[in-house]
């Protein structure tokens, strides 16, 4: 799920075809900006080197030749029903596939994530590489994939059906090749990432008996070139206000929880929300009541909070609590003879941790300097994804976007096109792989 984002900086190259605008630029981004001809730091030139080696060059060029591949296993994932928690089948179908690449040690753990490894050629840090199983459609939606021309379109075809086959085309180039890497490379279709999941895929395997193992953490997720290093922490709550309720003329006169949700809405459309961090606040769904002439007994409200610092969302769920105690008490002391009760409850329906991985780590350099040796443009960008998790363990942890172009994300007309060189997210993905593990 990639719903927030937005740029942080140009911590990478330009694109070539921005070169041209370059004069026209503000000072800032000219500052930031690294001309193609600029020396390359050790960590790029190491990429550059890494590019060249024979079994990085073959499996490059298979990702071309095999593309039409790589499309068939994001359709055909696709065309299996994932809705949150219902993921089983789509598990089942993933970890079968992993087997059939020969990847070792296939499992799907309590939870329900698929986990996988492949050893490298000698010993090195364990990087895992993740997509997720997951989409945001209930049962019985129409999944199947319709093709028009380049363009994949379903539901879920690129949230994360695109990142599920990247993950296996990478895997399968570096099985198939026997690319020469140090480490362990564990590789995931997880569950839960979600709204409802919460994260509980990546929760439960930072939770287990992996968590002390991982020294690095990538998830394939959304479309394009993006890095994300920034992740959007979120509280989300299911607010209810209750009372006994009556007839709207015969028990006029009590509290009612209409009214006093209402009056809560008021007071968090005037929050105030500082934009550096970035911190929102959104009212999404109103829900209660029975008729025109009843007094409600229940007001049902659902709340979303985000902020890419811990500290910020802090301050903000605050005072959002404070607002909604306080409706209580003003719609209470509306009705001051009334005797009627007026409640609130208050259920948590999801806090997603919030994190950063600085731009100048090792892992977002390595991403970076992947790009940069493909001549493509990355921009670091901040989200709401599984790396949420490894992030806020301050584990190196990086979303990376899965290539080609992507539309209507979470939608039902939601489109993937591949375009004329889609088959550069999965090269991208494996030579940053394949940078932050090491190639002899
Ligand atoms: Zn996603």
């Amino acid at each position: 799920m990639r719903p927030t984002r937005f740029a942080s900086n140009a911590g990478g190259m330009l694109p070539a075809l921005c070169v041209s605008l370059l004069a026209a630029a503000p000072a800032p981004l000219l500052a930031q900006a690294k001309p193609a001809a600029a020396k390359p730091t050790p960590l790029e030139a190491s990429v550059d080197r890494l590019a060249k080696h024979p079994a990085v060059t073959a499996s490059f060029a298979a990702l071309q030749t095999e593309n039409a591949w790589t499309l068939d296993q994001q359709a055909s994932i696709c065309q299996i029903p994932a809705p949150p928690f219902k993921e089983q089948a789509r598990a089942a179908e993933y970890a079968k596939r992993f087997r059939e690449l020969g990847v070792q040690n296939v499992r799907i753990d309590k939870e329900g994530n698929v986990i996988g490894e492949v050893r490298g050629a000698r010993p090195g840090p364990t990087l895992m590489l993740a997509g997720h199983l997951d989409t945001v459609f209930p049962e019985g939606t129409d999944v199947r994939v319709k093709r028009e021309g380049t363009k994949l379109i379903a539901p879920g075809i690129g949230d994360d059906c695109r990142g599920l086959a990247v993950v296996l085309a990478v895997t399968k180039q570096v099985i198939t090749q026997k690319i020469p890497f140090s480490g362990r490379l564990l590789v995931v279709g997880n569950v839960g990432e979600e709204g409802p999941g919460n994260l509980r895929g990546m929760r439960a395997i930072f939770a287990g008996p992996l968590r002390d193992s991982i020294n690095m953490f990538i998830s394939i997720d959304g479309t394009g070139f993006g890095v994300t290093n920034g992740g959007v922490g979120s509280n989300r709550y299911r607010v209810h206000y209750k009372g006994p309720g009556g007839h709207s003329y015969g028990a006029f006169g009590m509290p009612n929880p209409m009214h006093a949700m209402g009056r809560a809405i008021a007071k968090i459309a005037d929050l105030e929300a500082s934009t550096t961090p970035k911190v929102t606040f959104n009212v999404g769904i109103v829900s209660g009541g029975t008729s025109v002439n009843s007094i409600p007994f229940e007001a049902i409200m659902e709340i979303d909070l985000r902020s890419e610092t811990a500290a910020a969302l802090a301050e903000i769920d605050a005072r959002l609590q404070k607002a909604l105690r306080e409706a209580v008490v003003e719609e209470k002391a509306r009705w001051p003879q009334s005797k009627a009760a007026l409640t609130l409850q208050i259920d948590t329906m999801g806090l997603r941790p919030a994190g950063t991985t600085p731009d100048t780590s090792f892992i977002v350099r390595a991403s970076l300097a992947a790009a940069r040796t493909m001549n493509v443009y990355a921009p670091l960008t901040i989200s709401s994804t599984d790396a949420n998790v490894p992030m806020n363990l301050r584990i190196p942890a990086v979303t990376l976007d899965g290539g080609g172009v992507g539309r209507g994300a979470h939608s039902l007309d939601e489109s993937y096109d591949d375009r004329n060189d889609g088959y550069k997210g999965p090269q991208w993905v494996l030579l940053a792989v394949l940078g932050m593990l090491g190639v002899k």
